[in-house]
């Protein structure tokens, strides 16, 4: 039993780590507001304040939570529907990068996530999507 809050606490490191990783690269926060550590801080305090049967349960929650992240991070950058491509207003195409040469004339040039480019309708660039995607 006195084992379980150094657990909690190296899961909770941990967890704190993969927040702050996935902050630092797709520029989302739990609450704005707040610093991830901070948040971290509290969640902390709150579960070991919980009657171990609740700590287990978060125990639990805090390590499936763990897997999604990791099962995330090893997927491919151009699997996420995070990435960010390239638009442009009159375009019918969305870009990998603002220097491809499709995108030579283009005036207002946009990055925008590609869910938001498919739901726009644009389809992938031939130049810089040469396999179709
Ligand atoms: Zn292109």
């Amino acid at each position: 039993m006195k084992k379980r809050p150094l657990t909690l606490c190296i899961i909770l490191l941990l967890m704190m780590i993969s927040t702050a990783a996935m902050t630092a690269s797709l520029s989302v926060t739990l609450d704005a507001a707040t610093p991830v550590g901070e948040q971290a801080r509290a969640l902390t305090a709150y579960i070991c304040e919980l009657p171990p049967a609740q700590q287990e349960e978060w125990l639990e929650e805090i390590s499936a939570f763990l897997t999604s992240q990791k099962t995330f991070f090893a997927q491919p950058a151009t699997d996420r529907e995070e990435t960010i491509v390239y638009v442009t207003d009159k375009g019918q195409r969305y870009h990998s990068q603002t220097t491809c040469s499709g995108l030579k004339k283009a005036i207002n040039i946009s990055g925008v996530t590609k869910e938001v480019a498919l739901a726009m309708g644009r389809t992938p660039c031939k130049i810089c999507y040469p396999g179709g995607d």
